[in-house]
């Protein structure tokens, strides 16, 4: 009976592992199609300050909307895409449309307001990335102080040589960076010194156990006062509950992402929870 029993579970294994394959196989071939489809949109998330309870940024998100397997999650899709060398093609939407969205917000009375953009390590690897980045905000007319670039620090550490210049140049235009997941990787903390880069952005790893975690604590206080020693803005991702932002606001982290103001909204909807806060219909 053991044998039958092994035999079994060894079809089931194969039958799972099959299941997989195929689901990945048509995922990837899908995903090949859906820039040209129109599967892909872009959701937008407020960042606000602590203190004024102003919107001070929105970070564009992808999201794929599959025709048959419904919303499938970047954290699914982006990896996907990386390893089909797909995420350049992509990244150049993500780009072009979210510059052409905040000039749009521009002209419906938003004022003031970032509009951040995740960058794949390719695109930063990519020789044309300066090009990319010029022809997006000439086509859009976007300010370029109004785009904000999210780069991650692993991928930072492992070509500084070619990456750092890379964004010493995109500042240059005006442009501002910000370094995304922090706390996950890891660059050291002397390290931060040499890079150009305005905003930090603490993983929301290290926000969810506030209030429970004092080492989390520990490690998020660390990283305000040392941002604030060398000038970097600091802004705490995954907010969701009134005691992390007031001890985020006692320890004076400038900028506040989260579900606690706001998931990622459609363009739309972000317009009108921009326009309220705007016109200081809601406080803090
Ligand atoms: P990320 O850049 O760190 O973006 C923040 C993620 O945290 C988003 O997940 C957002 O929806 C989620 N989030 C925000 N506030 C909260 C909160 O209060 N609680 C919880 N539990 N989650 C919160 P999302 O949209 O699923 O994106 C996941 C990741 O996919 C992003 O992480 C980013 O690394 C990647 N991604 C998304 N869009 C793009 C893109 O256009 N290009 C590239 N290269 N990567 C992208
Ligand atoms: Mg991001
Ligand atoms: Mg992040
Ligand atoms: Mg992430």
């Amino acid at each position: 009976h053991a044998k039958d029993g092994g035999k079994n579970c060894c079809c089931v294994f194969n039958q799972v592992l099959g299941t997989q394959r195929d689901e990945r196989f048509s995922l990837v071939n899908d995903l090949h199609k859906a820039l040209d489809r129109d599967e892909l949109h872009l959701h937008y998330q407020p960042q606000v300050d602590s203190v004024s309870g102003k919107l001070v940024g929105v970070e564009a998100l992808l999201r794929w909307q599959h025709p048959v397997a419904g919303m499938i999650s970047p954290a699914r899709f982006i990896p996907l895409a990386e390893e089909q060398g797909l995420i350049v093609e992509i990244g150049e939407w993500v780009l072009r449309q979210a510059c052409s969205q905040m000039k749009h917000w521009q002209s419906q009375g938003l004022s003031d307001v970032r509009v951040g953009v995740n960058l794949a390590g390719q695109q930063m690897m990519h020789e044309h990335l300066l090009n990319t980045v010029d022809s997006a905000l000439e086509d859009s007319g976007l300010d370029p102080h109004y785009l904000d670039l999210e780069v991650t620090e692993n991928f930072l550490i492992k070509q500084p040589e070619l990456l750092v210049p890379k964004l010493f140049k995109l500042r240059e235009k005006g442009i501002s960076i910000s370094m995304d997941d922090f706390g996950t990787g890891f660059s050291s903390l002397s390290y931060l010194k040499k890079l150009p880069v305005d905003t930090l952005k603490i993983d929301q790893s290290f926000i969810r156990d506030i209030g429970t975690d004092k080492d989390d604590e520990s490690i998020v206080r660390a990283i305000i006062v040392l941002c604030h020693s060398l000038g970097i803005q600091v802004l705490a991702e995954g907010v969701e509950t009134k005691p992390q932002l007031e001890f985020l606001q006692d320890h004076e982290c400038s900028l506040i992402q989260g579900y606690y103001y706001s998931k990622p909204l459609p363009p739309k909807e972000l317009l009108t929870f921009a326009l309220a806060r705007q016109q200081g219909e809601v406080i803090a």
